[in-house]
């Protein structure tokens, strides 16, 4: 787990590699100054803003990372005794990216052997990136570095043409994406609220700055969990491995006659939650919706809605699931099954599991965007609108050189779609589309 231990978030990884890819790209081409442009004004922001910087808890014993500006390097292995020194060192070092481990360690600044690990934030990530969202093929491309292959979507892990593996991509993010990776994040705040029983004092939202939400669980019964602990935390919330027939759903034998649970929807955990979303799906009328579970054709959709009062009251009153010609004992495990999948929760498995990560430090700013690493309390995560709340840069405005980019909106005001086009933008908006490599300064 040592190697783990050297990572940044995956994503902001890749990001890194990307970074000095395209760097190579905008030295031959004479565009340096973008980069130039996106420095100068952190600088600024961090001029006016360092002090904001009060996060995490328990700093002497954190260790932290930066990623540095042109170079795209990691420093790492960094300890501060107090937010000051912090502060200090961020607004003189101007980094791109700023991370602090979850960990807490007697040695921080030393390697990663020698830290002396006294624990870990349990810490959960949520990511547009890993959520299927139709948006994606309308926004994001990328563009094979060998061949000039391209496509929409995410990009492949081989070049479909030359089975290359360096690609150029364009990630753009919209309200749906932000909003998917919230509604998860939602569903993971009650799991852990419900079946867990953590009080929501002890959970802290965080926007990443760009496509996700970080929980974060500081509790001292908490932080001397192994990574084989974390991991059965991480199986509970995908669900993987449940036996169906714990709810007396069975698998083999009993073919013929009703399916007697022994949960309803109230039971805490999966049990109740299986039911819950299996009422759901059959008080839900529309015809395509039933067809979206495996197994299910036309045949037993008509058999749903014909019969769709009975069903539903005996799985209110009996805990039971009526079979049916057709409808039989296996098409309901395929019912129950689809409840397991809807109700996983679509967390990042490597940064719960993994006790030495570094995650992003709050209050600073995100390459990629421009916008902030924001702290949201919970009960204000469903209110949180990203592309307000974590605006940093408010002032000002510039002109851009805008390649393409579709629709946007920033501090609830719509801009574009732009193409191949100079427009003078508010400094926000200006530097979401040069953080994100859509524009050029003028
Ligand atoms: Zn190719
Ligand atoms: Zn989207």
């Amino acid at each position: 787990m040592h190697l783990e231990g050297c990572r940044v978030q995956e994503d902001e990884e890749s990001f890194s590699v990307l970074r000095k890819e395209s760097l190579g790209v905008q030295i031959k081409l004479g565009v340096i100054t973008r980069e130039e442009i996106i420095r100068r004004k952190f600088r600024e922001f961090y001029e006016k803003k360092y002090r904001d910087i009060t996060y995490p808890t328990r700093i002497m014993e954190r260790e932290f990372g930066f990623l540095v500006f042109k170079e795209g390097i990691m420093v790492r292995h960094r300890s501060f005794r107090d937010y000051s020194e912090l502060q200090d060192y961020i607004r003189t070092t101007v980094p791109s990216d700023a991370y602090y481990s979850t960990a807490y360690y007697q040695r921080p600044e030393e390697e990663m052997e020698k830290k002396g690990w006294l624990g870990t934030d349990l810490c959960f990530d949520i990511d547009a990136d890993h959520l299927n969202t139709v948006c994606k093929q309308t926004h994001d491309s990328w563009k094979c570095l060998e061949c000039g292959k391209g496509g929409f979507g995410e990009a492949p892990k081989k070049c479909p043409k030359c089975k290359g593996k360096r690609f150029e991509e364009k990630n753009w993010f919209c309200k749906d994406c932000l909003q998917a990776a919230k509604d998860e994040t939602i569903k993971l705040i009650d799991v852990l609220k419900a079946d867990f029983g953590l009080p929501l004092s002890k959970l802290e939202a965080c926007f990443s700055g760009n496509r996700g939400f970080h929980i974060h669980v500081e509790d001292k019964g908490l932080i001397g969990l192994d990574q084989w602990a974390r991991k059965e935390i991480v199986d509970y919330l995908l669900g993987s491995g449940i036996d169906l027939s714990h709810y007396g759903i069975p698998s083999e034998g009993n073919k013929r006659g009703n399916i007697i649970m022994n949960v309803d929807s109230k039971t805490l955990g999966w049990g109740g939650r299986v039911i819950k979303y299996i009422y759901d799906y059959l008080s839900s009328a529309d015809e395509k919706k039933l067809k979206e579970v495996k197994g299910i054709d036309g045949l037993i959709v008509k058999t749903i809605l014909e019969n769709r009062e009975s069903i539903l009251s005996e799985l209110v009153n009996k805990a039971a699931l009526k079979t049916f010609e057709g409808l039989n004992v296996k098409t309901w495990e395929d019912i129950a099954e689809s409840a397991l999948k809807a109700n996983a929760i679509k967390i990042d498995t490597v940064v719960t599991i993994d006790i030495h990560r570094l995650i992003r430090l709050p209050y600073t700013l995100h390459r990629k965007t421009g916008f902030k690493v924001v702290v949201i309390p919970v009960e204000e995560l469903a209110a949180f609108d990203p592309f307000a709340d974590a605006v940093a840069f408010k002032d000002g405005v510039f002109k851009v050189h805008v390649q393409d980019v579709q629709r946007f909106e920033i501090s609830k005001t719509e801009y574009g779609p732009y193409k191949d086009e100079v427009v003078e933008l508010p400094t926000a908006a200006a530097m979401l589309l040069l953080c994100k490599g859509f524009a050029d300064p003028v």
